[in-house]
């Protein structure tokens, strides 16, 4: 078992957040606060249990990580391919690279574990062997050698204190470095999305940093930072080990001045309440000033236990943003909006009219958009609005094209 001392905390957090203990969100209380829309009995119940859950982790102080992580060794042999394709129809064909079960971060909407943070992370130190097999198997000489993006990493966050003080994170980029020493004229290409600060990408293995690493794969390679929209104060709180803001912008501006690609950021989760015309400027401008040209917006989805949980952190700070965020998902008419394990995106009509808000915005400072397939299906976006492939060549998450030379 290893312990660590997190590399980013913020002062404040859910445990001393001033006033502040978890209320029941039952039809009574969402009265209380003034939400206008009656959500049905299936939607009320899943919010009165994730009250109870909040209340229990709450009380037992188990609501962020803990600062620790066991390891193993996985049989690379045994690791199951697990492709990035949540909707069935994406474009791409993305391996996902997932080495620690479990996340640091902690980020109370969580979509992997819908807020839970309460098992032991657990660091797999075989799993660059993994690696190694799968970029053989998949593009190494004798293969198909297809256009491959591995995605490091969509379950966890790649650069986290569990693995980069164990040197996983290090050894699965010297899998790809090694890979295209073997391999030049392989076409796999590597995209990370990372909420991971500069002090993250400094931390070194055997000599050498991530940044070091990411110098050597910088033509196969893309760095996206995954950032949202949201005040500060109420970020350090629902992101309770993530860097700050500035941390992120800096680890995207040390990658740019070593040439590694990072233009692009996702933009995650987006909770409406938060899209005031202020917040879009200012978050925005911050982006293109560090030299971010694209970004993918994605709203929060989530399940109703873990609604009942993210609406009381909004509330506070502001109870009007806590009626909003339940009014953008549980009226009926939204319950068959389901994303990925069937949790629940916001209201179709107030998805578009942000996404346009941000647009109108983004246009202006020279900015463009790629959006999910299953977004632009359900929302209706056509190519005229949102092209598949955008003038910057970035698709879906921000895949950037034309790292296969295109
Ligand atoms: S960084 Fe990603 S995987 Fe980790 S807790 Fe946050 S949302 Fe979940």
């Amino acid at each position: 078992m290893g312990s660590y001392t997190p590399v980013y905390s913020h002062n404040t957090n859910v445990y001393n957040l001033e006033g502040f203990t978890p209320p029941v969100v039952d039809k009574a209380y969402l009265k209380s606060i003034g939400v206008r829309v009656e959500p049905d009995p299936e939607t009320l119940a899943g919010l009165e249990r994730g009250s109870r859950i909040f209340k229990d982790r709450f009380d037992s102080r188990k609501l962020i990580p803990r600062t620790r992580f066991e390891t193993f060794e996985g049989d690379p042999e045994a690791v199951r391919t697990e492709i990035h394709n949540y909707t069935g129809r994406c474009p791409t064909l993305t391996y996902e690279i997932n080495p620690v079960k479990g996340c640091g971060v902690g980020c109370q909407y969580c979509l992997v574990t819908d807020g839970a943070h309460e098992r032991e992370l657990a660091v797999d130190l075989g799993y660059h062997l993994y690696v190694r097999r799968l970029l053989e198997e998949k593009n190494g000489p004798g293969s198909e050698n297809k256009n491959h993006y591995y995605y490091f990493s969509p379950k966890t966050e790649a650069f986290q204190e569990a693995s980069l003080n164990t040197g996983v994170a290090h050894m699965i980029l010297r899998e790809f470095i090694g890979h295209y020493q073997r391999c030049p004229e392989s076409k796999a290409r590597l995209f990370i999305a990372s909420k991971a600060g500069a002090e993250h990408l400094l931390i070194r293995h055997d000599g050498e940093s991530v940044l070091d690493l990411f110098s050597r794969l910088k033509d196969r390679m893309q760095f996206n930072t995954s950032v949202s929209i949201m005040p500060s104060p109420l970020r350090d709180v629902i992101e309770p080990y993530a860097a700050p803001l500035s941390e992120r912008m800096r680890a995207v501006r040390l990658c740019q001045e070593r040439g590694i690609p990072s233009n692009s950021a996702l933009v995650q989760p987006i909770f409406i309440p938060c899209l005031t015309d202020e917040g879009i400027k200012s978050f925005f401008d911050t982006l293109r000033s560090e030299g971010i040209v694209n970004y993918k917006p994605e709203f929060l989805t989530v399940c109703m236990e873990n609604l009942a949980i993210l609406g009381p952190y909004l509330g506070a700070f502001d109870k009007e943003m806590e009626r909003q965020l339940y009014e953008a998902y549980i009226m009926p008419s939204n319950s068959d909006h389901r994303k990925q394990r069937g949790r629940t995106a916001p209201d179709r009509k107030a998805s578009i009219g942000n996404i346009r808000r941000m647009m109108e915005y983004t246009d202006s400072i020279g900015m463009s958009v790629s959006i999910c397939y299953w977004v632009r299906r359900q929302l209706g976006i056509g190519e005229d609005m949102i092209p598949m492939t955008n003038r910057n060549g970035f698709q879906c998450l921000g895949y950037q094209t034309r790292l296969f030379g295109g």
